[in-house]
């Protein structure tokens, strides 16, 4: 397989699985930190993409792999599965993040008009033209190819944030504009804890040997900050619970709304011989200031078309849609989709205006039973591993 090129189908994210499985292992242990270098990333799975559109399920993606090895020998890579589940339901609990996130980042795309010396820096950041080759080479392969092996995202956030003393809210938007795999929780999250307001007083520092030492002498940045500059915001705020739906018995008169958030439509199977109609919320390009790069539209359009046609025999016609108006047309007692965490496409349905139509959010059993246990830090979730294996159906 050609391991650089993200193809936007689940045959190709399958695939990917299945060339990646036997290294999953103490390979991936042993291997997993080092960035070789853009069409060099196989010691990790890239299958980051398939997994936030849910065309894998996390579920399937840690059934394979215990099928291929033990639940020690693949210890890290299930603890980084499970990384994602953590920052979801972390997320989840506390929504005001991403709302203060987002306030933030329209405050800064006004002084961006107004400072030149600030708009000229984050240009130079997003085109890869700061003159630190390692963090201009990763703009450039993000730019190229939207994707960036986990360590180099961390370096990049860190000399973003510690050495250009660039917004982390700037860096944090290039990345969900640009990534295939940009997700909401895992990106603000992570580029907050690299700024030291995730895990409060503690930053991340790039480092020269660091970087040399896991590229493989490829760069060796000099002149990078060992002054950690703390991003500015609010403590953690208290966590809320998540209100998960109870579907209702016998419900009438109800459509379906199908999203590209998370594209694991199993949930909704049951529902669908009944529906009145069918809806599809294709990705909405609307600038959140700016608009997703060419790659992560197409990227995402195409695996919504892959969706609909593995799910063709179940729906029969299905209608597009890219605003909600269409919903209100028949005056549904209900509408039923999956779930939708915390995000741009949760802002936009939530502000929506719904009437009397019940929205019905139907949550998968793994994010039920996993994210209400992101309470605290990642190692007392990290705890649960084993039952949340157990329970894997
Ligand atoms: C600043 C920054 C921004 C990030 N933004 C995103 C993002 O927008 N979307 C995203 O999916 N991940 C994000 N990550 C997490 C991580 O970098 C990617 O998930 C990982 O690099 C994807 O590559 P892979 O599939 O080859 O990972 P592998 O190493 O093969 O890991 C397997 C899977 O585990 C999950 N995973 C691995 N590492 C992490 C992690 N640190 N946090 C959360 N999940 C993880 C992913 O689903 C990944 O596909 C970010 C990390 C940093 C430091």
């Amino acid at each position: 397989m050609n391991n650089h090129k993200i193809i936007p189908t689940r045959e190709a994210g399958l695939e990917r699985l299945k060339a990646f499985l036997p290294s999953a292992g103490k390979n991936y242990a042993a291997f997993r930190n080092y960035d070789l270098g853009q069409e060099k990333h196989f010691n990790v799975s890239m299958l980051s993409p398939y997994i936030r559109h849910r065309v894998l399920t996390e579920t399937e993606v840690l059934k394979s792999v215990l099928q291929s090895h033990s639940q020690k020998s693949a210890e890290k890579f299930i603890q980084e599965i499970f990384w994602r589940t953590y920052w979801k339901g972390w997320l989840e609990m506390r929504p005001t993040v991403w709302a203060e996130y987002c306030s933030n980042l329209n405050k800064l795309y006004d002084q961006l008009q107004t400072q030149s010396g600030l708009r000229r820096s984050w240009e130079d950041a997003c085109s890869g033209n700061t003159g630190i080759d390692c963090f201009d080479s990763w703009a450039k392969e993000l730019f190229e190819i939207g994707y960036l092996h986990n360590h180099s995202r961390m370096w990049f956030a860190s000399i973003w944030i510690h050495t250009l003393e660039l917004p982390w809210e700037l860096g944090a938007d290039f990345f969900l504009r640009h990534l295939l795999d940009a997700d909401p929780a895992s990106n603000t999250l992570s580029w907050r804890w690299v700024g030291g307001a995730q895990t409060i007083g503690k930053t991340y520092m790039a480092s020269a040997q660091n970087i040399q030492k896991f590229t493989k002498g490829r760069f060796y940045p000099r002149n990078l900050s060992r002054t950690p500059k703390m991003i500015q915001s609010s403590n953690n705020p208290d966590r809320l619970p998540i209100s998960f739906d109870a579907v209702p018995d016998n419900p009438k008169n109800y459509a379906i709304l199908l999203h590209w958030e998370d594209m694991d439509w199993s949930g909704l199977k049951d529902l669908l011989p009944n529906a009145k109609k069918i809806f599809c919320l294709v990705p909405n390009n609307e600038p959140k200031p700016l608009i997703a790069s060419n790659l992560q539209q197409n990227f995402r359009k195409k695996l919504v078309d892959d969706s609909l046609m593995r799910w063709q025999k179940n729906f029969g016609s299905v209608k597009f849609i890219e605003n909600l108006e269409a919903l209100k047309s028949d005056a549904f007692d209900s509408i039923f989709t999956n779930y939708i965490t915390v995000g741009h496409t949760r802002d936009f349905i939530q502000n929506f205006d719904w009437g009397s139509t019940k929205l019905i959010k139907i949550a998968h059993d793994y994010d039920r039973r996993t994210w209400p246990h992101a309470t605290h830090g990642f190692f007392r979730f990290k705890d649960q591993i084993g039952n949340f294996l157990l329970a894997l159906n």
